[in-house]
């Protein structure tokens, strides 16, 4: 592939549904591909497929949305190298641009002006093994960290990674419910009675939309 093409499962206006950013409408740019497979991915349809697309095609179709906000995710983004070269075109032409990492890859060459949301897979995700833990030197307080959470022995072990690795100060800390395992409510009462200092999300998009890919 070359240096300015990039494989893309689709690009689409919606709400974003997670994140700091919840609630703004955004263009999502979905790269093709993932070396990763967490037991709960809700994106698998972007595993395999999509279509070859040139830089200057994927800018044109982002700027025909309208919108300030654009979030480049996957698959995993970052296992195409190209994607640095939209990133940083995406931050030239003045959006405000957020990228949705598994934590299994470097995120040292990511353009400054991105917000980088990084997870950090829990042992629920059958993937804990793929955490390149040296990310969490390089984020900062425009970042945020994610962690998705299947039940209580993942819940526990993010507790635990957050305190030993003192997450709270590296940059805000998201805990996320895996859709239809881990109650919301439980997973709120857990974050409340432990006084921690994360803020928990649901994923907005499937309570308005369910599971469908490009809303
Ligand atoms: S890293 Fe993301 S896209 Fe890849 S398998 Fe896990 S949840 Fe799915």
């Amino acid at each position: 592939m070359r240096d300015t093409t990039l494989r893309i499962t689709e690009i689409f206006h919606s709400l974003q549904g997670e994140t700091s950013r919840l609630g703004l409408p955004t263009v999502f740019v979905r790269l093709t591909g993932c070396p990763l497979r967490c037991n709960w991915c809700d994106s698998a349809y972007a595993f395999h497929g999509g279509r070859s697309m040139e830089l200057a095609e994927v800018l044109a179709q982002v700027a025909q949305h309208g919108a300030r906000h654009v979030c480049v995710t996957g698959g995993e983004p970052l296992a195409q190298r190209p994607v640095h070269a939209l990133l940083t075109r995406l931050c030239d032409a003045g959006y405000s641009v957020s990228l949705e990492t598994s934590g299994a890859l470097s995120v040292a060459e990511v353009d400054p002006r991105v917000s980088r949301i990084v997870d950090i897979k829990a042992p629920g995700s059958g993937e804990a093994d793929r955490n390149l833990w040296d990310n969490l030197a390089l984020l900062n307080a425009h970042d945020e960290i994610k962690f998705v959470l299947a039940d209580r022995a993942d819940y526990d072990w993010a507790c635990t990674v957050l305190r030993e690795r003192n997450l709270a100060q590296v940059a805000p800390v998201l805990f996320s419910p895996v859709w239809e395992s881990l109650p919301p409510a439980q997973l709120a009462q857990w974050v409340l009675a432990d006084r921690l200092p994360v803020r928990m999300q649901v994923q907005l998009h499937k309570i308005l939309w369910g599971e469908q890919p490009g809303v």
